[in-house]
Parts: structure tokens; sequence; C-alpha cells
């Protein structure tokens, strides 16, 4: 075991460890940061397509990703990195009475929480996405204050400024048990060694499950495979992330838009899911999403697509995350399941937890974790998660 003793030791540099890392650091927490993949960001970020809203229906994911949009929006203005921010908005578009319904009965609770989202009439929803099949359109829910960013150029971006930091990192190193004795942590033990701290963050997104079971807690965090595309790079032709909730054979709904560099971005959530952590891609996903997504617009028949891959979503069992001091183990701290949001939720919950490791939450902070406690029934499902 390596004799410096860290305030903090965080496990994955991923969506989440990589911002926490960066303010842990900026609150004068030494921070050490072990991902068993030999660069930031290679586990489930770089899969992410980039959308990034807080238009949610849980109040502390709506909290938490406000706080994510303000650090993404400003971040290049605060630190010079380009990290592909464009604020297009998200439209979840309506074909039939039974998604109008559902998505008007979602606004009301958005509403009620202050975010900018608003009902779109069919001619409306038509000017602002020309190109969208427009028989059968009946409306469409429209929050212009959400966006997109580059989930691989961001998590380059907060690995540049944790390093600038101070935040040393160890990359190709696996980390195989939480140590604790007498009820707290001691260290983590790594296939290349070890390091002493009374403070461990599991960040390890879709493999947190085995870390916290070393650790003799449980987390239920089962890796969910979902796959994704892009095209080729075509001049702007619409803003917002579009979001097509109507079930189909193999799938829930999809969703894409066109990021700033000009391709688009596309994913789909299989029905039913996909369970295990092969990243491999499969034969099957791209002529079933380009079939939907020329269905909703026709025009996309014409565009190339460049390369589709495969990542894992971090789930649990209610959509929502872990997060939060355990009870059962001093020093131990949950930041685990982001299932398909960590990318969007990645900066809020780095802050959060900055304030949570210095003992300086706030009264917000803590009803955040109170609903996101570990100690929760995983009951209900959020809508739309
Ligand atoms: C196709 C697809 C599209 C998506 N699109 C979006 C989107 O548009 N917006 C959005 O918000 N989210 C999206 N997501 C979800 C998002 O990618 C995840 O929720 C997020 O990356 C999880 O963040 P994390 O930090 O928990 O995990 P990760 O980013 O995977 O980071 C965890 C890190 O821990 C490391 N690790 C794990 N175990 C160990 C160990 N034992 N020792 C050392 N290191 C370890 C891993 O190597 C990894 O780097 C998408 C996911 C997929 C697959």
């Amino acid at each position: 075991m390596s004799a410096q003793v860290h305030d903090a030791v965080i496990i994955g540099a991923g969506s989440v460890g990589l911002p926490a890392a960066v303010f842990l650091a900026e609150a004068g927490v030494k921070t050490l940061v072990v991902d068993q993949f030999a660069g930031p960001g290679q586990g489930s970020n770089k899969a992410a397509i980039g959308g990034i809203r807080a238009t949610h229906s849980s109040p502390a994911k709506i909290r938490l990703c406000l706080e994510s949009l303000r650090i993404f929006s400003t971040w290049k203005e605060a630190h010079g990195d380009e990290i592909e921010w464009f604020q297009g908005g998200y439209v979840f578009v309506a074909y039939r009475e039974p998604e109008e319904r559902s998505l008007k009965k979602l606004l009301k609770v958005q509403q009620r929480y202050g975010l900018n989202i608003g009902w779109l009439e069919r001619e409306e929803l038509i000017a602002l996405v020309p190109d969208i099949n427009r028989e059968g359109l009946r409306g469409g829910t429209y929050s212009p204050e959400d966006g997109s960013a580059s989930p691989m150029m961001s998590s380059a971006a907060f690995y540049r400024r944790a390093v600038e930091l101070g935040v040393q990192f160890r990359f190709g190193e696996r980390a195989t048990a939480i140590i604790h004795r007498k009820n707290g942590v001691v260290g983590v033990r790594t296939d290349k060694g070890g390091y002493a701290t009374e403070t461990v963050i599991n960040a390890a997104g879709a493999w947190a499950r085995p870390l916290a079971q070393s650790a003799g807690l449980d987390t239920p965090v089962v890796p969910d495979s979902h796959e994704a595309g892009i095209t080729e790079p075509v001049a702007r032709f619409f803003n917002p992330m579009l979001v097509d909730i109507r079930p189909t054979e193999g799938a829930r709904n999809y969703y894409f838009y066109q990021h700033k560099p000009g391709g688009l971005v596309f994913c789909i959530t299989p029905d039913p899911p996909v369970v295990g952590t092969d990243r491999r891609e499969t034969s099957e996903y791209l002529p079933m999403i380009a079939k939907r997504m020329i269905g909703l617009m026709p025009k996309l028949a014409n565009i190339k697509v460049r390369r589709t891959w495969r990542g894992l979503y971090p789930m649990t069992p209610d959509g929502a995350p872990i997060l939060g001091w355990s009870k059962a183990l001093e020093g131990y701290v949950h930041a685990e399941g982001m299932c398909g949001q960590g990318y969007m939720l990645g900066p809020g919950v780095g802050a959060l937890l900055a304030r949570l490791v210095r003992g300086a939450d706030s009264a917000e902070d803590r009803q955040i974790l109170e609903e996101l406690r570990p100690t929760r029934e995983f009951g209900a499902e959020e809508t739309l998660k």
C-alpha cells in the first residue's frame, strides 16, 4: 500500500468521477482517482450521446441537472475548453392521444418546479422543426434551455482541470476491494497495490456493484446495454433533441439530435432490456432505429451513417441514482446507478459530492440526498426515466 494518505479516493474516472474530482480539488480535498481503463471517460461516458436536460419529473434530478446545465453552459467561458455545448432544447413529440396525454400530465409537474417547458401545438412544432413528419402530428413539449455537449471533449476538459488542481490519477488500475475495519473505510485495494484513505467514492458506473459488495454493502446496479450511432456531418437543419416515446416491437423509445459539428447522434431504448457488460455493437440496431428515424423525419433517408457503438447504463430498479454517505460503513460514499442520465447528472452530482465530503451540504442538497438515499425502497419508476 502506498504510504501517502489521500483525503478521498474516487473509483471511476467517468461522467461522475471526473467532475467530482474537479470540485473536490477546488475545495482543497487531496484526491486520487483510480480507473481500470487507459484514460479518462473510457467507460460509459464515451458511449453517451451528449444530451443534457433538466426537464425530469424527479425533484432531485431536476435540481442536479440545473446545476449541470449551469456548469456545462459556462465551462468554455470559465476555463477556455471547447466542449461543444449547444442550447438546442428538447422536444418530446406526440402523434397519438396516449402520448399527448402523458406528456401534458408530466408538463404540469415540470412547470411546478419552475422549468422552462411548454406545449407546442402542431403548427408551432412544424415551424420549429420544418422537416418533421407532419402526418398525424399533434404537437409536443419543448424545453428551450436544455441542450447537448460532447462527452469526449468534456471528460478531457474535466480531466485537464483536475490535473491542474493537483488531482492524482492512476489509469489501467482496477480497484479490487474497499478495505474497511470496524465499520469504517481505511483504503482501497487494487490489482497493482493499494491506497490509504478514510473516504472512498464509488463512481464505478455499471461496474459499481461488486465493489460495493467488497465493502459488505449492496447496491442494486445492473449493467444494461444500449446502442447509439452518428451520421456524417451536414449543414444544420434542426436544433432540438427529438424524443419519440411511442413504443414499438423491440424498443421503448428513441431520440436523436444534430450535434454542434453537424452529425446526427441517435440512440434507442431496447425492450426488453439487454442486461450484461458486452460492449460489442450488433447488426440489429441500425436497421431498427433507421426505420423509425426516417419515419419521424423522411429527409434522413439521404444521410449516411458513419458508425455505431454500444455502451452500458448503470441501471437501478427505479431509474434514479443512488447517492450519499453509507449509513452502514463510515467513509463510503455512494455515487452509483446514474442510469441513462449520468452524463447530464455528472457535474451536478460532482459538485454536491464535494460539498458532502467537506460537510458543507446545503438544505437543498439534503433534500436531494433524502430522495436518492441508498436505503430507499426501490419501487416506483420515474415517468420518462
Ligand atoms: C448509448 C448510450 C447513450 C447515452 N446517452 C446519454 C445522454 O445523452 N445523456 C446522459 O446524461 N447520459 C447518457 N448515457 C448514460 C451515461 O453514459 C451514463 O449514465 C454515465 O456515463 C454513467 O456515469 P458514471 O460516472 O456512473 O460511469 P462511467 O462514465 O462508466 O464511469 C465509471 C468508471 O469507473 C471505472 N471503473 C469501474 N469499475 C472499476 C474498478 N473496479 N476499478 C477501477 N475503475 C473502475 C470504469 O472504467 C469507468 O471509467 C448514455 C449511455 C449509453 C450507453
